[in-house]
């Protein structure tokens, strides 16, 4: 069976001689593993279009056990992004969590509507911190894990302080003594979770943080992924030492 799909390319590992498996995340199929063959050889019409955080039109041919990418036209290639390293490191990063995450064939179309606009906004304007953060809490409300932030999820109260991250929304002070594996949620940090909740990206991308809050959220969603995630993003660590090295 022939079919084809707007793609982003998340990962490629080497298979063997010429050719690569490359981690795909498709509009139409969600994510697919597919075999690049010859991709190595520096006249592969295919090369261009297979490179991480690319955005392709590929044409697949069903296989056995992987499908085969038969053709490919580049959309959008973010050349502002791979000449920059912090704004490549993000966009490395946002592969790697949807690589990690995404069950095989679930398509999700809305995730991926909202990981081209955020690859678009960091090649137009760089990294926006609160924009990687809204990309992290798509990603999770998209894999069923909505933070739940209006009220106490155990006893109602409107009063919450801090967060229940196995059962997933907020608790007032009383409700949290009897609760493991809380976290506490400053006010202005709860209030920015809130609205990246409901918040485009425009709006997102004006909103004004302090470092502080934006370090809390950060460790927030960071606690809040591995628990659902159950694995540590190496490339985060990488992106902190980077960070401090160059003051990024
Ligand atoms: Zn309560």
């Amino acid at each position: 069976m022939y079919y084809q799909s707007r793609s982003i390319i998340l990962k490629t590992s080497d298979l063997r001689e010429a050719d690569k498996i490359v981690s795909i995340f498709s509009e139409k199929a969600g994510k697919i593993s597919a075999v690049a063959r010859g991709i190595k050889k520096p006249k592969s019409s295919l090369r261009a279009c297979v490179q991480p955080f690319c955005h392709s039109l590929l044409f697949f041919s069903s296989g056995r056990e992987l499908d085969l990418i038969t053709q490919g036209k580049l959309i959008q290639f973010y050349g502002n992004t791979r000449e920059d390293i912090q704004r490549m490191l993000y966009a490395v990063y946002i592969m790697e969590l949807l690589d990690k995450s995404l069950m095989e064939r679930m398509p999700l179309s809305d995730l991926y509507l909202y990981t081209l606009q955020v690859l678009n906004y960091i090649d137009e304007w760089g990294v926006n911190q609160l924009i990687i953060r809204s990309f992290e809490l798509k990603l999770l409300i998209c894999l069923g894990y909505t933070p739940l932030l209006n009220r106490c999820i155990k006893c109602g109260s409107p009063t919450v302080s801090s967060f229940n991250i196995p059962e997933g929304g907020t608790v007032c002070d009383v409700c949290q003594k009897e609760s493991s594996s809380i976290y506490p949620l400053a006010a202005p940090t709860l209030a920015l979770l809130r609205l990246l909740l409901n918040a485009n990206i425009k709006t997102i991308s004006r909103v004004k943080a302090s470092t502080q809050n934006l370090q809390q959220l950060e460790a927030f969603l960071e606690a809040y992924l591995e628990y659902h995630l159950e694995r540590r993003f190496s490339l985060k660590s990488t992106i902190r030492t980077l960070k401090d090295r160059m003051m990024l």
